[in-house]
């Protein structure tokens, strides 16, 4: 694999700054202001209208959907981008709804995010009712599986603890009681490893400003099996998923296989900025980067239990059963926090008492990790969370 000190040059990472929030928003790519810079001035600027054909626009988001569908083992042509997740995650839902009609039960669990559960509601109350949305615990969805249910609805990586649900497990469990799936990749693109072909998952979904690095609001994916892509019916039908966008039909006509998950106008802007963040995994193994995220969070785990008693590890121990962030429980989580942010080791906090600290292996290293305990140490020994905790809590946690 390309070697650490190559990828992570990929990345502008502030001088004096640990940063292990990729998880939630991954640092702005080498490439990505260029990106932007030639879109607004040579594309917009110059060819105005006219670059959505010379310019390739309207190709933007299935020719990132192939990109990215490398990353998560999908078969050419059946990946599209566009989008956030939460419309992604309504879109194939109720696609999947769709091909079980005479089942009454999405299945997910408490670990899912709560976007996709409110996704899940919006639906059902749409549907008028007599759907039902179930959350077990995440260890009991296994044991609830039975063929009442229509949709398995999960998040692979769960994005408080980092446990990771089996997927090529789950998986078979449920299309052998007739369940339709829908895996939301969000934590898991770009992280570890994922085999959409191999575990014949039916819908996946994930966002890209996480693990991919796509930036703020960088737009979602979504994937349907080549085979069902054809018969899959997108709840939301805007004219760009139609089959002939520029007949202006009065009558939703879907486009073949995957690009009838498009809606509008892609973002453009937005899209060019993905691409160039896209190139910080070229030449990149996600086994390899799998083995390095190993490595990391167990040092991690290893450097915080030995240096800070107080807090309580809130991972899975076992790393094959985590993604790739890990999680430490203590009352003042926040407050503590906020005293490493201060201090240059950036993570974040999710209540009522969870730190988070990802750890991206293109841009993290062992000397990342060693640093973030120690200055962790310091916070803790010394009580310097203390003065943060007087103060108010800010709205992005
Ligand atoms: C981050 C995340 C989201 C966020 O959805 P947006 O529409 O992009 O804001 C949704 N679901 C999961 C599982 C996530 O991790």
């Amino acid at each position: 694999m390309t070697e650490f000190e190559t990828t992570r040059a990929r990345f502008h990472l502030p001088e004096g700054v640990v940063y292990l929030d990729g998880n939630s928003l991954g640092p702005l790519p080498r490439g990505a202001e260029a990106a932007a810079a030639r879109v607004l001035r040579e594309e917009w600027g110059q060819d105005l209208i006219r670059a959505w054909n010379t310019r390739g626009w309207m190709n933007l988001p299935a020719r990132l959907g192939e990109r990215i569908g490398r990353l998560i083992g999908a078969a050419p042509g059946s990946v599209t981008v566009g989008d956030t997740l939460s419309i992604k995650v309504f879109q194939a839902l109720a696609a999947a709804l769709a091909l079980n009609p005479d089942r009454r039960v999405i299945l997910s669990d408490t670990g899912n995010f709560p976007s996709d559960l409110y996704m899940a509601e919006g639906l059902i109350g749409l549907k008028g009712g007599g759907l039902e949305l179930r959350t077990p615990a995440p260890e009991a969805v296994k044991d609830a599986l039975s063929d009442e249910v229509a949709v398995l609805m999960l998040t692979e990586v769960d994005y408080r603890t980092g446990r990771l649900h089996d997927m090529a497990r789950l998986t078979r469990r449920a299309h052998a009681l007739g369940i339709v799936t829908v895996w939301d990749l969000a934590h898991s693109a770009g992280a570890l490893p994922v085999d959409l072909e191999g575990t014949r998952a039916d819908f996946a979904v994930g966002c890209t400003y996480k693990y991919l690095n796509g930036g703020p609001g960088a737009p979602a994916f979504i994937y349907v099996r080549p085979d069902l892509a054809d018969r899959a019916r997108p709840a939301l039908a805007g004219w760009l998923g139609h089959r002939a966008p520029f007949a202006f039909e009065t009558a939703y006509a879907p486009a073949e296989g995957i690009a009838r998950m498009r809606v509008g106008t892609p973002a453009v802007i937005a899209m060019a900025v993905l691409d160039a963040a896209l190139d910080a995994f070229e030449g990149v193994s996600m086994a390899e980067v799998r083995t390095r995220s190993v490595a990391l969070s167990e040092r991690f785990i290893a450097e915080v239990e030995a240096r800070c008693p107080d807090l309580a590890l809130a991972s899975p121990r076992e790393p094959s059963g985590r993604g790739s962030q890990v999680s430490f429980r203590h009352a003042q989580g926040y407050a503590v926090m906020q005293a490493l942010i201060e201090r240059g080791v950036i993570g974040d906090f999710r209540a009522p008492d969870l730190m988070r600290f990802g750890f991206a292996p293109l841009y993290n290293s062992e000397a990342d990790v060693v640093e973030a305990a120690r200055v962790l140490e310091r916070v803790m020994r010394e009580g310097l969370w203390r003065e943060a905790a007087a103060r108010p809590q800010a709205a992005v946690t």
